[in-house]
């Protein structure tokens, strides 16, 4: 999606639905100026929540964060232009849409004011119900747009990170994090497994049913392999066509094999049910861990090496299997493996029998 149409579809898809119930904090040390603006921001429809002081605002947002700030600019302690800087400094959920309430209307307060962070100011003395009401709508709009875009990045990461059809992690992201989690293992030993998973047969499903059963198969078997993987920490992503790659984070060989084996057996048990029929499917599992390679070497096509080369050998000795090298052998290299000299006594296999 191009990044214009992010912007066209929060203009206009979003704007329209701007949060009803926005808190509205206000700040001042002069308990009947606080009341007043209580009075008139309700009014007007906003919620409100106040403070007496720049540092119980300060708290306050930490704690609730409110979108939009009113505060009085003189007040002992912490002044309005304080508070205003020291608000710019901290990280909230989202923007803060400041009004810096002054008694002194001279340029120079209002300059030093909007330099300090404030988005608007209003005359204490003189400011009308109707005219801080306008002024309270266009933070409103600012606000909103903010939370519009955000939420529409959002959706834009979510979509890059996750596989349409099945709703799996992308390829893209199960990549990127990937490396990330090696880097871990890599500093601190910790062990981790992949499995690489391919349905069987596959091809012919598509031909008998056509492609668009096929997809609700490729879904199903993901809905399924997703069960059999309670522990959240554990990731599942679609890696190819009719392929799947889950990452077992502090896992060994040994705890892979019982993963495994579940998603084997899991898959066998039951046909996965479809818009035509139910259709049975079986899956081929390779597997590698991160122990298998040099500590210095480990990268994630080493690691997919391995695990092809097992999932190799889960195809050509009869499918619905998996394959593990044994853990505690010495450090095998991509470029070993690649020489074909991963097979050897090293592989255990496993056929679930039904
Ligand atoms: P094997 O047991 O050796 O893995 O055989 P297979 O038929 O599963 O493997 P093969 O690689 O020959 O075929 C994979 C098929 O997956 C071919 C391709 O058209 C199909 N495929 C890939 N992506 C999709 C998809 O998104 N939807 C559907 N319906 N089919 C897909
Ligand atoms: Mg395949
Ligand atoms: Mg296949």
């Amino acid at each position: 999606m191009a990044e214009t149409s992010v912007f066209e579809q929060t203009l206009t898809l979003d704007l329209g639905a701007l949060q009803p119930e926005l808190r509205v904090l206000i700040v001042d040390d002069d308990p009947e100026a606080r009341d007043y603006l209580v009075a008139v921001v309700q009014e007007a429809g906003y919620q409100t929540a106040t403070a007496a002081s720049g540092e119980e605002a300060l708290q306050l947002l930490e704690r609730e964060f409110c979108p939009i700030m009113i505060t009085d600019r003189n007040m002992p302690g912490m002044d309005g232009v304080t508070l205003c800087k020291r608000a710019r400094e901290g990280s909230y959920p989202g923007y803060l849409y400041i009004f810096l309430l002054t008694a002194q209307n001279a340029a120079a307060d209002i300059v030093s004011g909007l330099k300090a962070g404030a988005d608007d100011y209003l005359g204490k003395k003189n400011i009308s119900a109707p005219e801080l009401v306008a002024r309270l709508g266009n933070a409103r709009r600012i606000v909103g747009l903010e939370q519009a875009l955000r939420r529409a990045l959002d959706q834009k990461r979510q979509m890059a990170n996750t596989d349409v059809l099945t709703g799996a992690y992308s390829r893209r992201y199960l990549e990127r994090q990937l490396s990330l989690e090696l880097e871990r293992t890599r500093r601190f030993g910790h062990p981790m497994s992949l499995l690489l998973v391919d349905i069987d047969f596959f091809k012919r499903i598509n031909d008998r049913y056509g492609h668009a059963v096929g997809d609700e198969v490729l879904r199903g078997a993901y809905r399924r392999m997703r069960e059999l993987l309670p522990r959240s920490c554990d990731w599942i992503g679609r890696y190819g066509g009719e392929e799947f790659l889950v990452v077992l984070i502090d896992t060994d060989l040994r705890g892979a094999e019982i993963v495994a084996q579940r998603l084997v057996a899991g898959l066998a048990e039951t046909e996965i049910g479809t818009s035509s029929d139910p259709i049975p499917v079986t899956i081929s599992i390779g597997a590698a861990e991160a122990g298998q390679m040099l500590s210095h070497e480990l990268s994630f096509k080493g690691l997919l090496e391995i695990a092809d080369q097992c999932l190799y050998a889960s195809k050509r000795d009869g499918r619905n299997r998996y394959t593990m090298t044994l853990h505690g052998d010495s450090p095998l290299t991509a470029d070993a493996i690649s020489a074909g000299s991963a097979g050897d006594g090293r592989d255990t296999q496993g056929e679930v029998r039904q």
